[in-house]
């Protein structure tokens, strides 16, 4: 691999080899344009890549939650379980670079530390750990929503003596917990899918609250036969009908009708039906829970009870049951036997309400009221969601504007994937799209086919630069936070709004409006000549 300075020029500059990276490499070189992309990892797959906790794996089904972009590569992937594990996951997409032949594009291991833009020239210029500098006319951003860790911030976090890992950056040949005593600190996603499984292991695990988490079961298993040939026999129209539902989920398609007009017997079979589903059909149940807080009450209850008669300890239980945000406003967990692990006589809840965190000691976790003694700590605790990953790149636009400047009081950008002052620069899945409160692998192919159209209009006319124009901007961002005000989302402290990152502004950061009308506004958007943009002919 080359080091050293070398200065090459591509069409585009690519950052990231993970969902986004690869199929944004494959549609430009499909377009006869060169690319060249940078992956900080020494493997593809991104999120894949690097969250290899026990227990990882996605929670929207797998056939749904793939490329749909080749009839060929869908056609030949079979899935094993209903819900794909991260190594079969990864597998997928090492997969993928091979079979389209991706990876003679790909620099591995290397992370891009700057993205300057060249007015005179209209090109951006990047540089890279490894200490390359190249140009491309375009930059692509596909750093992912979820790739920068929030880092422990407990005073002592250093002076622990046994190891702790970031569910995020887990060592790629595993952790043997046999014998030992863990304390996992998060209940999100995460922690409720790698809970069940270091218990499965360890002598003990404690877990440590601060927030109690919606969690509903993934009834995950084998795929079902049944399942697979309907896919194999209508896959074109299963995924037209994922690509017209709100979060481009089937399950989740949105519903005529209301929970607040259902009688509560018609609710609790509603409810009781869609639990045995499992995964988020629960939220697709009626068309009023995600706008309403008393229909979401009703859902609320709902998985309360469930958690009450699945936790023997009423005390426990009740520290398991999240009172303080309505369901949905965040991120739903789907779990394989979460609340079931605290009828284990080896695991343990802390209620960081009733006594924070004081500190990390070298025998363990200190809160208010003692120290717990363990070999392992598991930080549970999140990512810098959204504009993490964009925060660590020093990228540069107009007159030499910093991106962070730019968004020091929040992200701003136009329909998600531009920002004004910083032409040609386009980002896959930003902030102010629907992103994560999308089906990803929806969202992507969306943003990527959308990006390289747009690539591809301006090279085929000779064209210099687009960038998205102030005013558009500032009505696009005024328009995501109204849509999001009509929701429950904005209710709940959760990293949808940058609430868990100390210091970070509080905005809403992805669109809610749903993911048809957002793809329709960005095919208008092109269709009428990329309207909101502004586009220079002087071409270089
Ligand atoms: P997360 O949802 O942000 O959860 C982090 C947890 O750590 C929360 O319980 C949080 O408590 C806690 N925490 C953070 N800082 C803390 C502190 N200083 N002290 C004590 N507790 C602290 O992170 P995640 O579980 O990694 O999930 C992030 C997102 O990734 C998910 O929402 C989902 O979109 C995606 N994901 C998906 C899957 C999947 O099922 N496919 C799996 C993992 C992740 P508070 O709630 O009080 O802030």
């Amino acid at each position: 691999m080359a080091t050293g300075a070398t200065m090459e020029s591509y069409d585009a500059v690519i950052v990231g080899a993970g969902f986004s990276g690869l199929y944004m490499l494959h549609r430009l070189r499909a377009q006869g344009l060169t690319a060249r992309v940078y992956e900080a990892g020494t493997g593809v797959g991104g999120t894949w890549y690097w969250n290899r906790y026990p227990g990882a794996r996605v929670d929207i089904e797998s056939q749904e939650y793939s490329y749909s972009f080749s009839p060929e590569l869908d056609a030949e992937w079979q899935w094993s379980e209903r819900y794909a594990t991260q190594p079969e996951l990864l597998r997928y997409l090492n997969h993928v670079a091979d079979r389209f032949d991706l990876r003679r594009d790909i620099q591995l291991e290397t992370r891009v530390e700057t993205a300057r833009f060249d007015e005179a020239s209209n090109r951006w210029t990047v540089t890279t750990d490894r200490g390359e500098t190249i140009t491309g006319r375009y930059c692509v951003m596909a750093t992912g929503c979820l790739s920068v860790t929030n880092e422990p911030q407990f005073p002592g976090v250093d002076s622990f003596k046994g190891p702790s890992w970031h569910t995020g950056r887990w060592p790629r040949d595993g952790v043997d917990f046999t014998g030992q005593r863990v304390g996992v600190i998060g209940t999100g996603s995460s922690a409720i899918q790698s809970i069940p499984l270091i218990a499965d292991q360890a002598a003990q695990v404690t877990v440590f609250q601060r927030t109690p988490n919606f969690s509903v079961p993934a009834h995950n298993g084998p795929v079902d036969p049944a399942v697979a040939k309907d896919w194999a026999e209508n896959r074109a129209q299963r995924r037209a009908e994922a690509r017209e539902a709100g979060f481009g989920i089937r399950m989740v398609d949105g519903q005529e009708a209301f929970a607040k007009e259902a009688t509560p017997e018609e609710r609790r079979a509603a409810y009781e039906a869609r639990w045995a589903i499992g995964g988020f059909a629960l939220l697709g149940a009626y068309g009023d829970l995600i706008t309403d807080l008393e229909a979401n009450a009703t859902a609320v209850e709902f998985v309360a009870d469930k958690i009450r008669s699945i936790v023997k300890d009423p005390a426990t239980a009740e520290k398991l049951v999240p009172k303080t945000f309505p369901i949905g406003s965040k991120r739903l967990c789907v779990d394989t036997g979460y609340y079931d692990s605290f009828n284990r006589d080896n695991v343990s809840l802390v209620d960081l309400r009733e006594e924070p965190i004081e500190a990390i000691v070298p025998t363990g976790i200190q809160t208010a009221h003692e120290t717990y003694e363990v070999d392992a700590i598991v930080y549970a605790i999140g990512y810098d969601a959204m504009t993490g990953a964009l925060g660590k790149i020093d990228i540069r636009g107009r007159g030499g504007a910093t991106l962070k400047d730019r968004w020091a009081g929040g992200p701003g950008t136009y329909l998600g994937l531009m920002v004004a002052g910083f032409p040609n620069l386009f980002i896959v899945t930003g902030p102010g799209s629907p992103s994560v409160l999308c089906n990803m692998a929806v969202a992507i192919e969306q943003h990527v086919e959308w990006i390289s159209d747009c690539i591809g209009y301006l090279s085929g006319r000779q064209l210099g630069a687009i960038e998205a124009t102030q005013a558009a901007q500032d009505e696009w961002v005024a328009h995501v936070n109204e849509v999001a005000d009509t929701t429950v989302y904005p209710l709940a402290n959760s990293w949808y709004i940058g609430a868990n990152i100390p210091g970070k502004p509080r905005v809403f950061m992805p669109y809610i409006g749903g993911f048809p009308v957002y793809r329709d506004k960005c095919n208008a958007v092109a269709a009428n000549g990329y309207e909101g943009f502004t586009v220079s002919s002087d071409a270089r």
